[in-house]
């Protein structure tokens, strides 16, 4: 039985979905408040389809997950007892440019990989359906207001529909609390950062660096055959960092072989510093995709023509990305967007290379009931992120169990 004490919960990526879960299990009333069509932030699963009508998914962010922590761990167990998650069990490791050879470092892999199924974004979307979590997809929330008389936060919509009146928020994204770059995402900044002073404090002065990706969908009609393993790191190359096979994960459709490749950091600040900041144009995202496959190509490694390409990129990736390579990139930028450069360093981003509240797992206004949580607050990955949403609900739920 769910109460009437209400939680906002912004963002269905793993932190969010995984927060709100637990609320509502707690019998809190949560609702969810999504930007994107469906769940799964960095975890999400996109689907193609080809000129002939041939539908393809990929899992264009996060590959596979793993986790040596017990909390975690946990979660994971309950989530494969429910079929939302398996091990991939394939080889993986390493291929070297400069000698053109394979190495299979699989004898070194002391952590299991996960993968959701039948996409990474299983977990999120199961999630978002629990009893007492309603998930509102395609809802930015503009703007979250302190109500000092009535000691609830109310939620604006970015489009200025109230979505709300509720006694305790998480917030699961750095650009929902960070000074917007309106000129390019046309976006205001949703949380103004004086209503919750004792998180400012400790976003101040913390730069989170982060590295920009460029994720490269293929797919053939014939498996590449001359491949020995399924994922491997790609070492020695200035375009290309990482290569899987995505239809060899559980639970896939074995249709068509198709891969995912991942740019380097480099290279993706190269196209950043040549283009700026704003939505990338096909043309662009064409040549992106020529590139990488040229790469591979390249490597001496036999690849036949894919039946399908298609290059994403993530613009929260390149936001961050000005982090590390401002000083590059600050000529190719709109001037506006040069003064907004050092903030930046706080925003959302493909991998955060620092984690900002390592002890506390997530920053937590324990007056206004607000807490943040992502992968940021802990470690860059799959595993801090959850770590991270864990924190943030026991927070809330303590808080609110409690005293309303
Ligand atoms: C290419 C790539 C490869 C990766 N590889 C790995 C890997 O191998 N292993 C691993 O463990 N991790 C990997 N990661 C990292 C991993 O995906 C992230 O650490 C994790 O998914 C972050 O989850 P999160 O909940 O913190 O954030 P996110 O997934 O970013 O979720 C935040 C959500 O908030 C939403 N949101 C933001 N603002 C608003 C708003 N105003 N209103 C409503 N919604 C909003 C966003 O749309 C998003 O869905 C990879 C990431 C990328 C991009």
């Amino acid at each position: 039985m769910h109460n009437t004490t209400r939680v906002a919960v912004v963002g269905t990526g793993i932190s969010g979905a995984v927060s709100a879960s637990i609320l509502a299990r707690n019998g809190l009333s949560v609702t969810l408040f999504e930007s994107a069509r469906g769940p799964g932030g960095r975890m999400s699963q996109r689907r193609e389809t080809t000129e002939d009508g041939t539908e393809l998914m990929f899992d264009h962010g996060a590959p596979f997950f793993t986790s040596s922590n017990n909390g975690v761990l946990g979660l994971v167990k309950e989530w494969q007892l429910r079929g939302l998650v398996a091990e991939w069990k394939e080889k993986f490791g390493s291929f070297d440019c400069t000698s053109s050879k394979f190495t299979d470092t699989e004898q070194d892999q002391v952590c299991k990989r996960y993968v959701g199924v039948p996409g990474m974004n299983s977990i999120c979307k199961a999630l978002c359906r629990e009893p007492g979590v309603e998930a509102r997809f395609g809802t930015s929330v503009g703007r979250l207001d302190w109500l000092q008389n009535e000691n609830l936060w109310m939620v604006t919509a970015l489009d200025g529909q109230n979505l709300g009146h509720f006694n305790g928020v998480v917030v699961s994204d750095k650009n929902i609390l960070l000074p917007p770059i309106t000129s390019v995402t046309g976006r205001p900044q949703p949380l103004d950062l004086k209503l919750v002073p004792e998180i400012a404090d400790k976003l101040q002065d913390i730069p989170i660096p982060v590295h920009p990706c460029f994720a490269l969908m293929l797919a053939f009609a014939e498996p590449l055959s001359s491949i020995p393993l399924k994922g491997f790191s790609i070492k020695n190359s200035e375009v290309l960092s990482w290569a899987h096979c995505d239809s060899s994960k559980p639970g896939r459709s074995a249709n068509s072989e198709r891969w995912i490749l991942h740019s380097t950091a480099e290279y993706a600040q190269s196209i950043i510093s040549q283009t700026g900041l704003q939505k990338p144009s096909d043309a662009l995202l064409k040549r992106v995709s020529e590139e990488l496959l040229q790469a591979l190509q390249m490597t001496g490694i036999n690849v036949s023509q894919p039946f399908f390409m298609k290059a994403h990129r993530c613009l929260r990736c390149f936001l961050l990305e000005i982090s590390i390579s401002h000083t590059s990139i600050l000529s190719s930028l709109p001037s506006q967007v040069s003064r907004c450069t050092l903030t930046f360093t706080h925003r959302g981003s493909a991998f955060p290379a620092t984690s900002i509240a390592r002890e506390e797992k997530c920053l937590w206004d324990r007056k206004k009931r607000l807490a943040v949580c992502g992968d940021f607050c802990v470690s860059p990955n799959v595993e801090g992120a959850i770590i991270s949403g864990v924190a943030a609900a026991s927070k809330l739920k303590e808080i609110l169990l409690s005293c309303l």
